[in-house]
């Protein structure tokens, strides 16, 4: 079955980028968030990235062909008879079962809920709803516009339609689907991920070495485009701390706990580029220093 309308729940990074690709690919998305100015916030960035993509020629459409298949929609009813519902909220357990709670009655029950969630476990989301075997993890990679793939997580009570579906909507956005078959913390990409940047971090909480120095090393040594704490930066401390604290919380491993480090940025407000400052501080002309 193919999408032609998504009901997106949150216009931050992640839900702006996820609708914009949507409406690259030709399919009509309703986007949700807190307040009117949110949305046009998100669609702000949205009207940007586009923009370039078009400059560069990477789009076969036009600017306002593309944007004009998104619709800011305040009101989850709004929603009710899209054909999939993504939600992009924030990196905490309580909101999204909240909105999982909303999607569930607002949505047919023929239609399919997902979740971005980095490290959520979708099994405990889908408990919320009527409809288990409709929900299914979308794990989308930022910046969305630019990276090829997407994990789709099977939950413990997906049905191999809605996990046939996800895959099938990977593909109609143009991402590469990445099957994730259980539904394990911080499913596949992530949990080698963070073991690498729970490194870095404690490298630079013991004064082993600094973010620029691991930043630099993992270029050049290792032939990364970015290096983990510039990622971090992109990426939001709080979207590390929140995924990290939700593996804590799962496995009551230890060694999943957020470091002091970042926990203290986090709690001071430095959340990397969107603050202007996280591992880095961001000036005005383009340059940066540690932060
Ligand atoms: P973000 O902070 O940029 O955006 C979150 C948005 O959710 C905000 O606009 C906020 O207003 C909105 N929101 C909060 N409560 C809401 C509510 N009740 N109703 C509607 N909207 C609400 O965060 P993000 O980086 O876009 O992350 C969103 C999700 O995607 C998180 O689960 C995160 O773990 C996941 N994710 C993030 C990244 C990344 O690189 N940032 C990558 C993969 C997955």
């Amino acid at each position: 079955m193919k999408i032609r309308k998504v009901f997106i729940v949150g216009a931050g990074f992640m839900g702006s980028g996820i609708a914009q690709v949507c409406a690259q690919s030709g399919i009509n998305v309703l986007l949700n968030d807190i307040s009117q100015d949110v949305i046009e916030k998100g669609l702000k960035n949205i009207t940007w990235s586009v923009s370039k993509l078009v400059e560069k020629g990477k789009l076969t459409e036009n600017k306002d062909t593309i944007l004009s298949r998104i619709s800011p929609a305040l009101d989850f009813s709004d929603g009710s008879d899209a054909d999939l519902a993504i939600e992009a909220v924030f990196e905490n357990l309580e909101l999204k079962q909240e909105i999982f709670r909303k999607l569930d009655q607002s949505c047919q029950k023929d239609k399919i809920l997902a979740t971005n969630t980095s490290a959520i476990s979708i099994s405990e989301l889908a408990s919320i709803t009527n409809r288990p075997d409709k929900v299914v993890g979308l794990h989308f990679f930022s910046p969305v516009p630019m990276m090829a793939a997407v994990e789709v997580i099977r939950g413990m009570a997906t049905s191999d339609e809605t996990f046939a579906a996800g895959e099938a909507f990977v593909r109609q956005v143009g991402k590469e689907p990445i099957l994730v078959r259980r539904d394990v913390p911080a499913f596949v990409i992530n949990r080698i991920n963070f073991r690498a940047n729970l490194e870095a971090m404690r490298l630079v909480e013991e004064g082993v070495t600094t973010v620029e120095d691991i930043d630099k090393g993992l270029r050049l040594a290792s032939g990364r485009k970015m290096g983990p704490f510039e990622i971090g930066d992109m990426v939001g401390l709080d979207v590390t701390y929140g995924a990290l604290m939700s593996m804590y919380e799962t496995t009551k491993d230890p060694y999943w706990c957020p470091p002091a480090i970042l926990r203290h940025k986090v709690k001071a407000g430095n959340l990397g580029r969107k603050t202007g400052k996280g591992w880095y501080e961001y000036h005005e002309d383009g340059s940066r220093k540690e932060g």
